[in-house]
């Protein structure tokens, strides 16, 4: 099992340090949030420590992700929520402050207050044409 000796949530993997933890499965656990959004507010994490969601094999990745569908009915109906979200910052840049790979997801409730800027922009001509050329050659094998 690879892990890092100074990785917060290798340690609540291993039971080192207490979480609630409220879901395992062979690749993964998922425990609550210490400083939530809201009530209720998950992380989901491979066991392995992998710093970025891009670097996770994909087995793994699809072990975690078959995951989130129960977890949210779960959550739905332990909350009272009407909703969640699902979140996962990549790198410091979008946000990422624990660098072991992680899904967050948040009850959501009308009214609550959460909710982020969404500067929703349009591609000038051409544009979009460039992005899907480069996407195409970065991505040769899927
Ligand atoms: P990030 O900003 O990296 O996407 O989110 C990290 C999340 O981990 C934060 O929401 C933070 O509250 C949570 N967190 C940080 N340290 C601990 C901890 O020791 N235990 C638990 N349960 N959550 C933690
Ligand atoms: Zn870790």
């Amino acid at each position: 099992m690879a892990r890092k000796e100074d990785c917060i949530f290798c340690k609540i993997v291993a039971r080192e340090i207490p979480a609630f933890v409220l879901f395992e499965s062979e690749s993964g656990l998922a425990f609550l949030d210490v400083n939530p959004l809201s009530d209720g507010h998950l992380l989901l994490v491979p066991r392995d420590h992998y710093e970025r969601l891009s670097e996770v094999p994909p087995p793994i990745a699809a072990e975690l992700a078959e995951a989130i569908p129960c977890l949210g009915r779960a959550l739905l109906a332990a909350t009272k929520a009407e909703g969640f979200n699902v979140l996962l910052n990549e790198g410091a840049v979008a946000g990422q402050v624990v660098p072991h790979v992680h899904f967050h997801l948040i009850p959501r409730k009308s009214g609550d207050g959460l909710g982020y800027r969404w500067n929703a922009g349009a591609y000038q001509t051409g544009r979009a044409e460039e992005i899907a050329a480069a996407y195409k050659k970065a991505m040769p094998d899927i």
